[in-house]
């Protein structure tokens, strides 16, 4: 591994460059969604996060997103395969790691 600041080699675990002390910058592997991309985000979904990505990606409502869907998928039929399709051609958001908040964690039980 190389830093991508100064040029010189470092240590594949390292995080920080020993030499000039830049960041290592994370290895993403595999293809990973360009920002702004159509994406399933992980939540909020119901199924595939279809309708969720949709609603989030064009802003709209997401209750209104499903309900058209729903429709489409029960009166015509034709929704349930264009769902389908998007489900297999939608790639799925990322985990992403909760923000740390400096007011503690707000998850946690006391
Ligand atoms: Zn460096």
């Amino acid at each position: 591994m190389f830093c991508t600041h100064c040029g010189k080699q470092m240590e594949p675990t390292a995080r920080f460059c020993p030499t000039c002390g830049a960041v290592s910058q994370p290895v993403i592997v595999g293809r990973a969604p360009l920002p702004g991309q159509l994406t399933r985000p992980r939540y909020p979904r119901l199924i595939a996060g279809v309708c969720s990505g949709l609603a989030v990606h064009y802003g709209w409502d997401l209750s209104l997103v499903r309900v058209i869907c729903a429709l489409m998928i029960v009166l015509t039929g034709v929704g349930l395969f264009a769902y389908l399709a998007a489900w297999i051609i939608i790639p799925e958001a990322p985990y992403t790691l909760p923000e740390r908040s400096s007011a503690g964690s707000p998850g946690a039980i006391v």
